[in-house]
């Protein structure tokens, strides 16, 4: 019974379900949707991944990926800061990204259950029991990469599901004028979009703000027109770009909370073990540096080198290790957005502490793996 249970099937799902079957694990994962689809994400993938997607023929070259070096940010009035950014990154969309991930895991032999959620999830002595609508499955080892918030956070009373959160997250795929090397963040009042460039000369925009300004204004265009147009870099964009999606993915009650880790033995990892602060551009490297430990602690067990208590422990530090201190700079760093005098202050940070903006930016990334 090598077997493995995934729900969730974002980049944290398909890059451990690759890894655990090229380790020899059967393995089942089941995803909600069905792929392609649009995700509320900034689309821009720390270069911290690199060596490792590359090693796993992972990284895809295919798309002509963009390069990203620079990264400026902008006050709500508009003032500006540019600082390199060290390691970069690249840009590729998810709606494309997911898929390719997915043709993998399938040409090698995982077996993916597109269009099937997860009600429950529920152990009983050394084993689980994962019930979807229509089938109950049952596997020794379930990794939950449902991402930020899912039904089934609800289902297992998951505490960060006890409070509401005020973050929305509005994105949008476009043409733009505006570098291909480059990653902006610029301010608005109570939030930030984010700009660059994905494949196919294409560019994506995406935005993270809180309810109090879609509740002021009743609805997104409205909003963006009182609140979002107020910084001006921001207003040239939305009025001089072609918006390429029939309407822009939306999503509410994102949760920066802490999470905890296991839940009654369920291994969590990506956005399902923590959401780092989307400023921070971290999110996707995390959910897949975490599939990796993951994976790696799970191959352990079977080996018979860590008993369960041991693998929740090992995987418990190694996570700690890595992404801990990150989610809570991240969480810090994100006061310094959304507010005129906040705002006007980090960009003269970077402009006149460029060593102070280069550390903070190393603090919420990790090292190439
Ligand atoms: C506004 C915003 C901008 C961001 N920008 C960036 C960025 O530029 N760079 C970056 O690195 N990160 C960014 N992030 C973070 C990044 O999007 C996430 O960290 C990343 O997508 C996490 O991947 P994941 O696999 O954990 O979750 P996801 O990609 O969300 O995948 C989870 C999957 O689980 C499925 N699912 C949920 N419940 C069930 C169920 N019950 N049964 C079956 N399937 C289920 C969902 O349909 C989904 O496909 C941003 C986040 C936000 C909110």
């Amino acid at each position: 019974m090598k077997r493995v249970g995934i729900v969730g099937g974002g980049l944290a799902g398909l890059v451990s379900a690759i890894l655990l079957n090229r380790k020899g694990f059967d393995v089942t994962l089941f995803e909600k949707k069905r792929y392609p689809f649009h995700r509320v994400c900034g689309e821009y993938i720390s270069n911290e991944t690199t060596p490792f997607l590359k090693r796993e023929g992972l990284y895809p070259s295919d798309y002509g990926p963009p390069v990203i070096r620079n990264f400026i940010l902008s006050s709500i009035s508009g003032s500006t800061s540019r600082v390199n950014l060290g390691m970069g990154g690249f840009g590729i969309s998810r709606y494309t990204y997911d898929p390719f991930l997915v043709n993998v895991a399938r040409k090698e032999g995982v077996e993916v259950q597109e269009g099937v959620a997860v009600n429950n999830v529920s152990f009983q002595e050394s084993s689980f029991q994962i019930e979807t609508s229509n089938k109950h499955y049952e596997t020794p080892v379930v990794i939950g990469a449902f991402g930020k918030r899912s039904k089934l956070d609800k289902a297992l009373d998951r505490n960060f599901m006890k409070y509401r959160s005020p973050f929305v997250g509005v994105k949008y795929h476009v043409k733009a004028d505006f570098p291909g090397d480059a990653v902006a963040l610029h301010n608005f009042p109570l939030g930030y979009c984010g700009i660059s460039q994905v494949e196919d000369g294409k560019y994506n925009m995406c935005y993270l703000t809180r309810r109090e300004n879609l509740k002021r204004f009743g609805d997104i265009p409205m909003m963006e027109k009182e609140v979002v147009y107020q910084n001006p870099h921001l207003r040239s964009l939305f009025q001089d770009s072609d918006f390429l999606l029939d309407q822009p993915e939306v999503i509410n009650e994102i949760s920066f909370a802490p999470k905890k880790l296991i839940e009654d033995h369920i291994l969590m990892t990506g956005d399902s073990a923590g959401l780092i602060t989307p400023l921070c551009g971290n999110g996707m490297a995390m959910a897949i540096h975490g599939a990796k430990i993951l994976s790696e602690a799970i191959t352990r067990h079977w080996n018979g080198q860590l008993d369960r208590f041991a693998l929740e422990y090992e995987y418990q530090n190694r996570w700690n290790a890595l992404f801990k201190r990150r989610l809570w700079v991240g969480r810090k760093t994100q006061n310094l957005f959304g507010t005129r005098l906040n705002s006007s202050f980090a960009v003269a940070l970077g402009n006149y502490a460029k060593p102070i903006t280069k550390k903070l930016i190393r603090l919420t990334h990790g090292q190439p793996f």
